[in-house]
């Protein structure tokens, strides 16, 4: 069954691919993250298996869990708020921090980072879509930060992610994609280093891709509905 589901994403992001209007400066590529959260580990081992590369986890001790009873291997992203009192174990644990969402938290992470001599590759999670409840920097935050980033050494920003609102239609999550696109562009002209726009979920990453995401993090649509009931 995974295996029919990710054939039929890796075919849905090709054709999002080819429906865009125009060359995008994210590239010819998307980058398929698998979120994983509330599934046992055993489905880790089986997307990696079938040649997924990322895996998506927002919860450290979750992905602590799942990592210590698994072989080795796949490159793993944190995509859910993190605490600064998690951010010790974050950074030995994930490749990829998607979910940066205040100075406070790099500075910690930066912190922790030159602990173990790590160069820590994060994104910034931008608020677009302005729901209450979720996490991100607002827009004048963001401006502010980007004068910052130097003074993080151990830091190494990769771009932006960007949650789309819950909507009925998935028409309406277009131009908080865009608006991200656009805020992507910006920072490449700022910044060497930026190839990462992690935008769209099961729901919306076809809309988000034509509109320039290089990154999607599906969970629902490969693993089916995840069971809230699993503990770790
Ligand atoms: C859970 C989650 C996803 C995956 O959601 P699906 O709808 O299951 O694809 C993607 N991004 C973030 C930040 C999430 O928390």
């Amino acid at each position: 069954m995974l295996a029919d589901n990710l054939q039929v994403v890796k075919e849905k992001i090709e054709v999002s691919l080819r429906n865009r209007k125009e060359a995008k400066q994210t590239g010819n590529y998307v980058t398929l993250v698998a979120v994983t959260k509330n599934h046992a580990p055993e489905v880790i081992t089986e997307a990696l298996s079938l040649g997924v590369e990322c895996i998506g986890e927002n919860r450290v001790q979750e992905a602590k869990h799942k990592k210590d009873v698994l072989p080795v291997g796949g490159k793993w992203h944190l995509i859910g708020h993190l605490q600064t009192n998690k951010v010790r174990q974050a950074v030995a644990l994930f490749d990829l921090i998607e979910s940066v969402d205040s100075e406070r938290l790099l500075a910690v992470i930066n912190e922790e980072a030159a602990r173990i001599g790590k160069v820590q590759d994060v994104l910034l999670q931008l608020n677009i879509a302005k729901e209450e409840q979720k996490t991100g920097f607002s827009r004048e935050e963001y401006l502010d930060i980007l004068t910052k980033l130097d003074d993080y050494k151990n830091i190494n920003v990769r771009g932006l992610m960007v949650i789309a609102q819950a909507c009925t239609d998935v028409e309406e999550t277009r131009p908080v994609f865009a608006a991200g696109y656009r805020c992507f562009c910006r920072l490449k002209e700022e910044r060497v280093g930026i190839d990462c726009l992690s935008m769209g979920m099961s729901n919306d990453y076809t809309v988000a891709i034509e509109e320039g995401a290089n990154m999607v993090r599906v969970g629902t649509a490969l693993f089916g509905q995840r069971d809230y009931g699993l503990k770790f």
